[in-house]
């Protein structure tokens, strides 16, 4: 019963979902069998779509620099990096639940958490062959007029997004090897006592009140000087992510 209850637990949503067909099936028979037949669609549209988009994943993954995606797309990739992500998603193909598995990849190889906002709302609400349809459909002001709203819009969120979700906060530990990992400081410990700056200069400066690190390091580029400021770090804030 135990061993039940965790696995609801841990599969909370899932759970949710067949809790909801059993009380349809139950109350509302017809409509139970609509909406399975629906999940089933969208299964078999996933099923196939899927295995393409994981190919692509590893393709990026294994094929692209992790310092290119982070000067690309990373905190400091600034106009270029939003540029890019409203490109990159305004020009994608395939659903939406496609661009999940490259977001997660493009985070853990070093894209910020604002510009996988773009990215994903820009893949959602303005990829350019539906711009396409609804200036045929609605006329080129209304298509004009929205996109540059719903750009407005997505930028918005993307700063929002990013003041409230840490990258850390975002679950890797599934995906990130150790290799991979890029030496970061979590502006969230660091209370600005200079320290790391001191200690190694060319590897921290910083910005305003918090420490950063001074150029994309990683973990098999750590020195002597990387590791004492770690060490010696009171906040314990700098580590390889
Ligand atoms: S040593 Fe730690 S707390 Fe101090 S500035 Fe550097 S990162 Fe921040």
């Amino acid at each position: 019963m135990s061993l039940i209850l965790k696995k609801i637990k841990s599969n909370i949503f899932l759970s949710l979902v067949i809790l909801t067909y059993i009380i349809l099936f139950i109350f509302l028979p017809d409509k139970g069998i609509q909406s399975l037949n629906n999940s089933l669609y969208y299964i078999k549209e996933m099923l196939i779509i899927m295995p393409v988009i994981l190919l692509l994943t590893s393709l990026i993954e294994a094929w692209v620099p992790r310092k290119t995606i982070q000067n690309s797309l990373g905190e400091g990739s600034g106009i270029k990096g939003i540029l890019f992500s409203f490109l990159f998603g305004s020009f994608s193909a395939g659903p939406i639940y496609a661009a999940f598995p490259i977001c997660k990849m493009l985070i853990k190889k070093g894209a910020s958490v604002a510009n996988i906002v773009i990215i994903l709302s820009a893949w959602a609400v303005i990829k350019i062959p539906m711009l396409a349809n609804e200036a045929k459909f609605l006329g080129p002001q209304f298509m004009l007029v929205r996109w540059f709203l719903t750009s407005l819009s997505i930028a918005t969120m993307a700063i929002i997004t990013s003041k409230i979700v840490k990258k850390v906060e975002i679950p890797m530990d599934d995906i990130i090897t150790r290799d991979d990992a890029v030496l970061n400081v979590d502006k969230n410990f660091c209370v600005g006592c200079g320290l790391c700056v001191s200690v190694s200069p060319e590897n921290f400066v910083m910005k305003g009140k918090k420490a950063n690190t001074a150029k994309i390091i990683l973990i098999s580029e750590e020195n002597d000087k990387i590791k004492t400021a770690i060490e010696k770090c009171p906040a314990k804030a700098i580590k390889y992510m």
